[in-house]
Order: structure tokens, then sequence, then C-alpha cells
């Protein structure tokens, strides 16, 4: 704890609120933020030493753990191979034909650097598929941090947009109508007003940013059946969901399927990458092949390529994903059980593969933001500290999920469950 806090009064000194993206410094549990040195597997280690079991794994792209053995091999033999070409090179290729091969959905690709590039990109496709100009999102859902998508429901008419952040535009805003999961009534009826004019609907198919909003599949089916029947680009943002749910992702889920795909994450096997695609005619609309602008210095970089490959290519060919939500559904039964036994306030753990939430019970499933409990953010923020005391590092708020990892075996579960039984104590 010691170094983590000199460190943290540096880092205060040069970069704003000592942090280089918001979540990390704690604000939402309150708290110096520990500083990691190293990682390996399903543990981390901090500057002071300290193991602890690690379950936000750099908030989803780990599904492997971390320095998978078989990875690491990849990544050394790529950095004595090239670092980056701004050229052509057969690596991204091998990703892209692996994924285009796997996906129904994704008939063209392209490899940007992050989640929120990649879903800026999408837009710009759309937009420039349709003509349009509006593009539908829903509270809760997170979608990077373009100024258009970093909205909230407004307080005035339905649909209408406020921002979420200082030093957005009114103009870049203005086209983004919001509404609420978990209610096609609204949705029909903005499409009746609007429906010639948006251009997109936007939408995390397992919303996993807000806590984990596990959607009604019929809720999801009908408003991409209303979208399409306006002509409206239907975009799936899996940048959280996409190759951690399955291979095929959300898309598998659902009769209706969409026409744009978003990836990050676990696509670039923890180095920087995203994607946008989709649709063979909306792809083709991306330069050079056609008008819509988007280029990218370090895009397709080989060691992101060939780590996200060599990722895929494990997950797929051992099956991981059945054996992982396996796993993670044992561990979040045994975890609630544990904690309910120890407290008063009764927790449930919503789960959808080896995503996990914790949060307040309730009666009923939590599938938007306005049923969350208000109390909710300061019972994580006790249990995240207790935890955290005792070895367990937990994503620092109490609005992002959980992951699970191939490198949680029954021996570190072991392990973990002596650990949270010390901290509930
Ligand atoms: C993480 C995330 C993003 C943003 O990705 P970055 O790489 O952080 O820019 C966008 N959409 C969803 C669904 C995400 O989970």
């Amino acid at each position: 704890m010691k170094n983590s806090e000199e460190l943290f009064e540096r880092a205060k000194l040069v970069a704003p609120g000592g942090v280089h993206s918001p979540v990390r410094s704690f604000s939402s549990v309150g708290g110096t933020p520990i500083f990691f040195k190293s990682a390996k597997g399903a543990h981390l280690y901090d500057v002071d030493g300290k193991e602890y079991i690690d379950f936000c794994l750099s908030f989803g792209p780990l599904i492997l753990g971390h320095r998978d053995d078989e990875i690491e091999e990849v990544v050394k033999e790529t950095v004595s191979t090239a670092w980056s070409f701004g050229a052509c090179e057969p690596y991204s290729l091998e990703l892209a034909e692996f994924i285009v091969n796997e996906i129904p959905e994704v008939e063209k690709i392209r490899f940007v650097n992050s989640g929120t590039e990649a879903v800026m990109s999408a837009l710009r496709v759309a937009r420039a598929a349709t003509g349009r100009e509006k593009v539908l999102k829903f509270d809760g859902c997170y979608h990077g941090h373009l100024d258009s998508l970093l909205v909230k429901s407004g307080s005035g008419l339905a649909g209408e947009a406020s921002s979420d952040s200082a030093g957005i535009s009114k103009n870049q805003y203005q086209d983004t109508l919001v509404l609420k999961l978990d209610d096609e009534s609204s949705v029909e009826k903005l499409f009746q007003e609007h429906g010639n004019e948006i251009a997109c609907l936007a939408i995390e198919p397992l919303p996993a940013n807000y806590g984990l909003l596990i959607q009604r599949k019929s809720f999801i089916e009908s408003i991409i059946k209303i979208a399409k029947k306006n002509g409206t680009i239907v975009l799936f943002d899996e940048v959280i969901s996409g190759f951690r749910v399955s291979m095929k992702g959300m898309t598998e889920h659902f009769e209706e399927k969409p026409d744009l795909i978003t990836y990050g994450k676990i696509i670039g096997g923890g180095f920087p990458v995203g994607a946008y695609a989709g649709r063979k005619d909306l792809m083709d609309l991306v330069a050079p092949a056609g008008p819509v602008y988007q280029a990218g210095t370090l895009s397709g970089n080989p060691i992101g390529m060939r780590a996200g490959l060599a990722v895929l290519k494990k997950l797929k060919e051992k099956h991981l994903h059945i054996e992982l939500a396996n796993k993670t559904a044992q561990f979040t039964n045994r975890l609630e059980k544990l904690i309910n036994e120890h407290s008063e306030k009764q927790i449930s753990i919503a789960r959808f593969a080896s995503i996990f939430w914790i949060h307040e019970k309730t009666n009923s499933t939590i599938r938007k933001i306005d049923d969350i409990p208000e109390t909710h953010k300061e019972n994580f923020a006790k249990l995240f500290h207790k935890f955290l005391a005792n070895g367990i590092y937990l994503a620092p708020s109490g609005y992002e999920v959980g992951f699970f990892s191939t490198a949680h075996n029954d021996r570190i579960m072991d392990r973990f469950f002596e650990k949270a039984e010390k901290a509930l104590r």
C-alpha cells in the first residue's frame, strides 16, 4: 500500500486524476488505487509484492488470463519479427479470414486500434449507407467515448439526449436519440415519428458496461425488426461480448441479425485492437473501396493481430467457452451463497457465460439502469474493499462487471474461497 500511495501522489501531478482512464482511480469505490507491477495467469502483483486474484482482467480482454504461455510465445516471436509495417502483411489477413469464416454476419472486416474507434467508424458507414443523420442508442449501453454517443436520456421528450460529458458540442449529439432498454413499445413509437431519419440503431446485445443488464430475447429481436422495416442499419456493439460469450458472440442468440458489428477487447489478445465488420455491401463503402474515409497508422499491427488470432484459435480448438461458462456458474453460485451467509444484505450475481455482476438482491431481473437499487454503489464499495484487503481484485466500480478466465482453475478457486471467507467474516 505504501508504494502505491507514493506513486499515486506522483501520478496526480502529471496525469489528470493520476490515471489514463477514469475507473482506475478508485473514484467509484474510494481509497488509493493499487499500482500493479506484473501479472501472470489469474494473478496480479502490486508494487509492494502483494498477490491478488484478478477478476477485472483488464476489463475483459484477457479471457485466457494474463500472459498465457502459448500466446506469450507468439508475442515473443512477433516482437523479434516486426513491430509495425504500415504496409500490407499477412497477419491481419489471417485474423480477418479466421473471423470471416467463423461468424456468418461478418462478410468483411476492418481493423482499428480501439473499441471507440470501431464504433465511431461503424456509425460513419451507417450514415453513408442510408444518407440519414440520426442514431438511436440506449441508456446504460456504453459504446466508447466518441462525442455523439457519450450521451444519456434528456429530461424532456422521449428520445431526447443530453450530454454525459463536458466539452461536447451540441451539434455532435443533436442527432443522437436515447431510449431506455427493455421497452420495445418506445422504440416502435420513436420509429413511427422518426423512422425515415434514423441511420443506425446501436446496441450492446449484452449490455455489460453499467452492470450486466441481460436483455429479453424478444426485446432485441423486435427492435431489430422495427429498425430493418424502417431501413435503419442495426449495429451490434460486441466490443465486450464478442469472443467472450462464444466464438460467434451474441449474434447466434437471436433469430434477427445485425448489419454491422464492432469488436475490441478479446480480439487483440490483450493488445490494442478494435474492428468493425458486417455486410459486404456496407463494408465496401469504406475507403479505398468506397467513399467513407477511415485510416490508422498502427492499424493491423502484427503483435495485436497475431496475439488475437492465437487467442481465438485456442478458444475454438479447445472448445474453451463452454467449460469457462460452467466454471463461472459454479463460482458465482458458490460466491452468492457465501456472501449471503455472512451478510444481512442479500445479494444476487447476474451471469452470462463468463461475465458476472454482483448486485443487491432484487425481486426481478435488472434489465435497465432504473432498476439498479440506489444503495448499490455504496454496498459494492464495502465488498470491494473487504476483498481487496484479502488479495482479491474486482473491477473498482459497482457498475463494471467481473470476468472469469481459463486461468482461474480449481486450485485458485479453493484459494479464492478461503480468502473470500476471511474477508466476509
Ligand atoms: C470497452 C467498450 C467500448 C470501448 O472500447 P475502448 O477500446 O475502450 O475504446 C465500446 N463498446 C463496448 C460495448 C465496450 O465494452
